[in-house]
């Protein structure tokens, strides 16, 4: 049974809710966008060994500033979304929610509508060529760490774009906007952009954050008080009905207890969190004890091209290396 764990949870048609469009740039999406040289490069800066910790987030962030050069067009950002349908059908994931920052790839004037296009028909088209049906979302985000103005007025243009984009394709499903951002940077409250999130709820847009990811040193310094949980506390606050790693709750059972009276879903991402040394080791990636505090969680890969890993093997981890029982991992990955 073991050895073909794998290819069971393979076959097992699952969902994927936290995976960034520029952290999934695989090598042969890479080598249709880029030269040799190029790509060889971009994949030597991808993480080959699931276990290897990188010092920061930052470092494991670099990736994508070369990635993101070159995700600059219409043509190339068609070619990720239409190539990206292909790694789905074969992890059969039939229902994923693809986030991406539009406004990162306006370096050569593209306008939002023209990104959104690009990545919608690229998805589209490939399930109509291979003829396979997978249930796919956008989810737009924007760097928090940007000025309070600037985020609003990058999420009023987004809404404008959608509205745009959808008179010409009816099926277009973006339902959720994110607010990212490295939170070992001093100004990554999410709390500066209540006014951009309410914006967006009054337009029946939903809310996701990433929050609780990372230590801030600083906002330890500046409250006075160790909690680590302080932005997932705040994302809750900010009405987000999802929260992306929220690995820091484990902290502080008020922070746990928020979002299990919202019922707020906690996207796990195990291999990223140790890349990025959020974690020193794996007991410290506290998916049991969400598990046995009844939390809603999914499981993830964030970037499966940068961390060189694919949903079923992120999957077996669970099982092998956290020892959970197979049944409810099932319970949580099916669709
Ligand atoms: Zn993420």
């Amino acid at each position: 049974m073991r050895d073909n764990l794998l290819d069971y949870i393979k076959t097992i048609p699952k969902k994927e809710h936290h995976i960034h469009l520029d952290g999934s740039v695989f090598p042969y999406i890479l080598s249709q966008i880029t030269d040799k040289k190029t790509q060889k490069y971009i994949e030597s800066l991808y993480i080959k060994d699931i276990n290897q910790s990188i010092d920061s987030l930052a470092n494991f962030l670099k990736p994508f500033q070369e990635i993101n050069k070159l995700l600059q067009t219409s043509e190339s950002l068609y070619i990720l979304s239409y190539e990206l349908v292909r790694y789905f059908k074969e992890q059969n994931i039939v229902e994923v929610d693809v986030r991406f920052n539009p406004h990162l790839h306006i370096l050569n004037w593209l306008t939002y509508e023209e990104i959104l296009e690009a990545v919608w028909t690229g998805f589209q088209d490939w399930q109509k060529n291979y003829n396979f049906d997978t249930n796919i979302w956008l989810i737009l985000g924007a760097d928090r760490e940007l000025p309070e103005n600037e985020v609003y007025s990058i999420f009023l243009k987004y809404i404008e774009a959608i509205l745009k984009v959808r008179s010409k394709y009816h099926n277009l499903k973006i339902s959720w906007f994110d607010l990212n951002c490295n939170e070992a940077w001093i100004s990554a409250s999410p709390m500066k952009h209540e006014l951009a999130l309410r914006m967006v709820q009054d337009r029946w847009f939903n809310i996701i954050i990433h929050a609780g990811e990372v230590i801030n040193d600083n906002v330890l310094k500046r409250y006075w008080t160790l909690d680590p949980s302080l932005y997932v506390k705040q994302a809750v606050i900010l009405w987000s009905k999802r929260i992306w790693h929220g690995i820091l709750a484990q902290y502080s059972d008020e922070a746990m207890s928020m979002l299990k009276e919202n019922n707020v879903e906690v996207e796990m991402n195990l291999t990223s969190n140790i890349q990025t040394n959020s974690i020193n080791d794996i007991t410290q990636f506290p998916f049991k004890k969400y598990l046995d505090f009844w939390l809603k969680l999914s499981i993830n890969t964030d970037n499966p091209a940068i961390s060189w890993i694919s949903l079923s093997e992120e999957i077996v981890r669970y099982i092998r290396e956290l020892n959970i029982d197979l049944e409810i991992i099932e319970k949580i990955i099916k669709v």
